[in-house]
């Protein structure tokens, strides 16, 4: 079942990079295994994945040691200061920052450690209410703001796209998140690299890529279906 399912979402991939006129290499698949046994993990580890997703940092820090260390980590969740130090010599990549204290705790943390860790800027996208991200207008003068952090390194966008049945209405706002990309880019702030898009979920991966994702995240078109308690239905 999850190599099938692997192998559909590659092939959905290959297409959307060929449509696009990209090339597969400039597109990483994040397998995003939140609430997922160790065992589906290590099941799509044997077929290969090696970047995986996770929101909770108590998750992280949980899996992490039942599983091979060649596995990249993404933290793509909320995240909280006081959880950083469980995630912090874990994870690749940090995809949700979007406020000033959050990047200077991550900075201190990281600087505990002799690291720099990558980090991309959340944008609300859509302006939606119950979303976590900065405003688009925003988004400059918070990398400006955050880029003389030395622990951390700035190195692109991520955004949650609204939830919708049609990927198709996603599209504008992938579009426009790909073009703050670029804006703040030719910007060429000091200690920023706008080479990240992190866009696109099992609904709308497709669209992402055709407008210039460079990480797309999927977890139910590699896992299947999640499965929450109750209190949690959320999904968070
Ligand atoms: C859960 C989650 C995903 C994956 O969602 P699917 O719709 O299952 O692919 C991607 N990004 C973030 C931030 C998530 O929390």
């Amino acid at each position: 079942m999850l190599r099938e399912n692997l192998a559909a979402v590659e092939q959905k991939i290959d297409a959307a990079c060929r449509r696009a006129g990209r090339s597969r290499e400039e597109v990483t698949l994040i397998a995003v295994s939140k609430t997922k046994p160790v065992e589906l993990i290590a099941e799509a580890y044997a077929a290969g994945t090696r970047e995986f997703g996770e929101n909770k940092p108590q998750e992280i820090r949980e899996k992490y040691p039942q599983l091979p260390d060649d596995i990249r980590w993404h933290m793509i969740g909320h995240l909280q200061r006081n959880k950083i130090k469980y995630i912090i010599d874990k994870v690749c990549m940090i995809h949700s920052v979007d406020s000033v204290r959050l990047a200077e705790a991550i900075d201190e943390a990281a600087g505990k450690l002799g690291i720099v860790m990558p980090i991309l800027v959340e944008v609300n996208v859509a302006g939606e209410e119950s979303k976590d991200g900065i405003r688009p207008e925003d988004a400059e003068d918070f990398i400006r703001e955050i880029s003389v952090l030395r622990n951390i390194r700035v190195e692109g966008l991520m955004t949650i796209a609204p939830f919708t049945e049609n990927a198709e209405e996603n599209r504008p706002y992938f579009r426009k998140l790909s073009n703050l990309c670029v804006d703040i880019r030719q910007k060429n702030i000091d200690n920023v690299s706008m080479h990240c898009l992190s866009m696109g979920m099992t609904g709308d991966y497709e669209v992402a890529i055709e407008e210039g994702a460079t990480m797309v995240r999927v977890g139910t078109g590699i896992f299947g279906e999640r499965f929450y308690p109750k209190a949690d239905a959320e999904g968070r």
